[in-house]
């Protein structure tokens, strides 16, 4: 379906849009940019050109420039994970990304981690500082709860070898991300963890 639309309705489209946005980083306190305005994992790429006053800038002259062309679908995130309960770890995995950035954390050095065990199996972790030796798993579903008991099994008796092998190991449950009271104690590991 496209839309187009009349000259007052792009008017208002745009102001719409770029109010919000020169609102939002007008407000933030930082300096250059953090994650509470423009930063976000995704784009540490570019962090270090990221300013919050040349984007307000940016959206001024977009202002009353931009119009509804055609309606941009509700979803915007393309998982590639397929299975709702991998779903629901791939939003897991986002959540504990903001929260990191919210209280200041610096950023995870690795994504999806694999480190060998020594019986020859592997494991693969969410997030890593792999130098600091720490390992995150962020786990979309309470597997102790509704899981697969194997599945459990398996997940604990490779967590326990990380640990002899001299890795420091996070576990973060999705129910905790909303659980401040859960989240602090997780946080003030990692905290430990990374200042060693
Ligand atoms: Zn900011």
């Amino acid at each position: 379906m496209s839309i187009i639309c009349s000259p007052d309705a792009r008017v208002e489209y745009s102001n719409i849009v770029a109010d919000a946005g020169i609102k939002t980083l007008n407000t933030c306190d930082c300096n250059d940019a953090c994650y509470k305005c423009l930063q976000h994992f995704r784009n540490q790429m570019y962090h270090d050109i990221l300013n919050r006053f040349e984007a307000m800038d940016l959206l001024a002259q977009l202002q009353g420039s931009i119009y509804k062309e055609h309606e941009i679908p509700a979803q915007v995130k393309n998982f590639t994970k397929s299975h709702p309960a991998e779903k629901t770890e791939s939003i897991a995995e986002e959540k504990f990304l903001s929260v990191l950035g919210a209280h200041g954390f610096s950023m995870p050095t690795n994504v999806q981690y694999r480190v060998e065990l020594n019986n020859g199996n592997y494991t693969v972790a969410d997030f890593a500082w792999a130098k600091k030796r720490i390992l995150i798993y962020v786990d979309g579903t309470s597997s102790n709860l509704h899981g697969n008991p194997q599945t459990a099994l398996q997940d604990t008796r490779k967590r326990t070898m990380l640990k002899m092998q001299g890795w420091n190991v996070i576990e973060i449950s999705y129910q905790a991300l909303d659980d401040e009271q859960a989240l602090a104690l997780k946080l003030e590991e990692l905290n430990i963890y990374l200042s060693i």
